[in-house]
C-alpha cells in the first residue's frame, strides 16, 4: 500500500518529538502541514521564510534523521513556504525549497556534534580507526569565547578557562573543574575552550564527551569485550573535556575505568576538563579516590547571570540571530527571566517564532504574552508577578495599572506596598526588578514598601488580616 503523507509525516514527528524539548517541538513542528508526498518526496507547508531557515539552522540533521527512518536515504523533503503579500484578499503564495543536501565544513561539525548527542554515530573509537588521523572532537563550533558573555557570575571560571585555553596542560588548573546550576553556560564555556585549543594547536586531539555517552561507550566496551581498545583510545587523548560528570555517580565501573584514564592523562601532561551540576564535595555515589583527583586542580562555579549580562547576553543572541528588539523589549526580558540563560534563549526563539507566525514586530505586547504563555507552561508556577499584581488589585478594588501609576495616593500606596511585599516573598526576584515591574521604581523603593508592611503587620489589624488573606488565597506551593 503507498504511503500518505499524512503517517508519513506523523511517523518523523515521533522521531523528532524524542530527541527536543517539548516546548521546541511545539514552537517548530506542531504548525508544519504535510502537503503531498510524490516520488519519495515529501512536501511540509511551513507558515514563514524565517521558519524555514530556522528549520534547516537548527533542526536539519533531526529532519534527515526522521526522513531516512520513513523513506529511507533517498528519501527528500520539500518545504512549501506561505508568503504572506500582507493582504487579504490576495491568498499567499507557496514556494518550494529542497532541503540543503551539502553541508559546508560548519555544517559537517555540527551534525557530528548533533548525532553526538543524538548517538547516531557510531562511539568515537570506532570514529578513530575509520578516519584515520583525523580525529573527531565532538565539538559544536557554534561555542567559543567571543560570544560567551563575561559577568561577574562566571568571571573566574571564564578566565580560568581562558588560561587552560592557551596553555593546555601546563597551567596548575588541570583537572579544570567548572561547576554550576543548569542552564548557565558550563557547556559552552568547556566547548570554548576546547574549540580554542583546537583552533590553535593543529596537532592537538581534543575530545568533548558527556558523561552519559563516556558510560554508554563504556558498557558497550564491556559488552564487546574491547576495553582495551576503549582505553587506549582514550589514552590518545590531549585534552580530554567530559561534560556533567555527577552522571557518573553510583557507576563504579565506570568510575574505575575513568580513574585510570584520568591518572594516565594527568600524568602525561594532558589536560582534563571537566563540569558538573554541583560543587565537587556535594557529589555523591563517588569514589574517594577519584573525588580527591576533581580536587587538585581548579575548581570555579558559574552562578546566575546579574541583570546587566543578562541584557548583555540577550543583546548578543540577538545580534546573532540578525534580529532587531526595542530596548524596552530586552529590558522587559532581562527584568521577567532570571533563573537561567537557556530559559532566556528559549523565550528569545519563541519569541522570533510568534513574531514569524503572526507576521509582526516583536513588541513589548508580544514579549508579555509569550512570557506569561511559556512561564505558565514550562514551570506550572502559579504564584508570579502578574498574578500577585491581579490578586491584590483585585482584593483592594483598584487596577493593577493603579499599582504601576505613579500616584501616591493613599488608597494605592497601600495596596502598592502589599504587592511588593509579596512579590520579594513569593518571587525569586531582586529589589531592582521589583522595582521596574512596578512602574519603573527603584530599588529603595521597594525597601521602603516592604519594611512599611512589616511594621504595618504589628500595628495596623486591618492591614494584617488583608495580608493574611490574601497569603491564604496564594496557597503557597513553595517559592517561584
Ligand atoms: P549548562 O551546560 O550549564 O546547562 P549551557 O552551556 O548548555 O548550560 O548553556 C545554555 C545556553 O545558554 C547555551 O545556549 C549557551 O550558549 C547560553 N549561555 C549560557 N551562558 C552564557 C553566557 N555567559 N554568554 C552567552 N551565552 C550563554
Ligand atoms: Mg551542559
Amino acid at each position: 500500500m503507498p504511503k500518505d503523507c499524512r503517517t508519513v509525516w506523523n511517523n518523523c514527528l515521533r522521531v523528532i518529538q524524542e530527541h527536543i524539548p517539548e516546548q521546541s517541538f511545539k514552537t517548530w513542528f506542531e504548525p508544519i502541514v504535510p502537503m503531498r508526498l510524490s516520488n519519495n518526496v515529501l512536501t511540509i507547508q511551513v507558515p514563514s521564510q524565517f521558519f524555514y531557515e530556522w528549520l534547516e539552522e537548527h533542526y536539519v540533521h533531526l529532519l534527515r534523521k526522521a526522513i531516512d527512518a520513513e523513506l529511507g536515504s533517498d528519501g527528500r523533503l520539500e518545504y512549501s513556504i506561505i508568503v504572506d503579500k500582507g493582504n487579504e484578499k490576495n491568498k499567499p503564495y507557496v514556494i518550494n525549497i529542497p532541503t540543503s543536501k551539502v553541508a559546508t565544513a560548519n555544517v559537517k561539525e555540527a551534525a557530528r556534534a548533533e548525532a553526538h548527542t543524538a548517538d547516531r554515530y557510531k562511539s568515537p573509537f570506532q570514529l578513530h580507526e575509520l578516519e584515520g588521523s583525523q580525529f573527531a572532537s565532538y565539538l559544536n563550533p557554534h561555542y567559543t569565547f567571543d560570544n560567551f558573555i563575561e559577568g561577574d557570575c562566571n568571571r573566574l571560571a571564564r578566565s580560568a578557562g581562558y588560561a587552560v585555553a592557551n596553555k593546555p596542560g601546563i597551567t596548575s588548573f588541570n583537572p579544570l573543574m567548572l561547576y554550576g546550576g543548569v542552564g548557565l553556560g558550563k557547556t559552552h564555556l568547556v566547548q570554548a575552550i576546547g574549540n580554542y585549543i583546537k583552533e590553535h594547536n593543529q596537532g592537538k586531539f581534543v575530545l568533548y564527551v558527556s558523561c552519559e555517552k563516556f558510560t554508554n561507550q563504556f558498557i558497550e566496551a564491556v559488552r564487546n569485550n574491547n576495553m582495551q581498545g576503549f582505553t587506549n583510545f582514550y589514552l590518545q587523548v590531549d585534552v580530554l573535556v567530559l561534560d556533567d560528570v555527577q552522571f557518573l555517580s553510583g557507576k563504579e565501573k565506570t568510575q574505575e575505568s575513568f580513574f585510570h584514564i584520568f591518572n594516565h592523562l594527568h600524568q602525561a601532561g594532558k589536560q582534563i576538563i571537566m563540569t558538573s551540576d554541583c560543587p565537587p564535595r556535594d557529589l555523591a555515589g563517588f569514589q574517594e579516590r577519584l573525588l580527591s583527583r576533581f580536587k587538585w586542580g581548579l575548581t570555579a562555579d558559574l552562578q546566575q547571570p546579574d541583570l546587566e549580562t543578562r541584557i548583555a547576553i540577550i543583546q548578543k543572541k540577538l545580534q546573532g540571530e540578525g534580529i532587531m528588539m526595542d530596548d524596552e523589549v530586552i529590558e522587559y526580558l532581562a527584568h521577567s527571566i532570571d533563573t537561567n540563560v537557556r530559559e532566556l534563549e528559549g523565550v528569545i526563539v519563541s519569541l522570533m517564532a510568534q513574531a514569524s507566525l503572526n507576521r509582526k514586530e516583536i513588541d513589548l505586547d508580544l514579549a508579555k504574552r509569550t512570557l506569561v504563555n511559556i512561564v505558565q507552561h514550562t514551570d506550572n508556577k502559579e504564584i508570579n508577578i502578574d498574578s500577585i499584581q491581579k490578586k491584590v488589585a483585585d482584593h483592594f478594588k483598584i487596577t493593577v495599572e493603579d499599582l504601576k501609576s505613579k500616584s501616591r495616593k493613599k488608597e494605592l500606596v497601600v495596596p502598592r506596598q502589599i504587592a511588593i511585599y509579596f512579590t520579594k516573598e513569593f518571587t525569586d526576584f531582586s529589589l531592582k526588578s521589583i522595582g521596574y515591574h512596578f512602574g519603573g521604581r527603584d530599588h529603595s523603593t521597594v525597601i521602603h514598601a516592604i519594611q512599611t508592611i512589616n511594621d504595618l503587620l504589628k500595628t495596623d489589624k486591618e492591614i494584617k488580616n488583608a495580608v493574611t488573606d490574601l497569603g491564604r488565597q496564594f496557597n503557597v506551593k513553595g517559592k517561584r
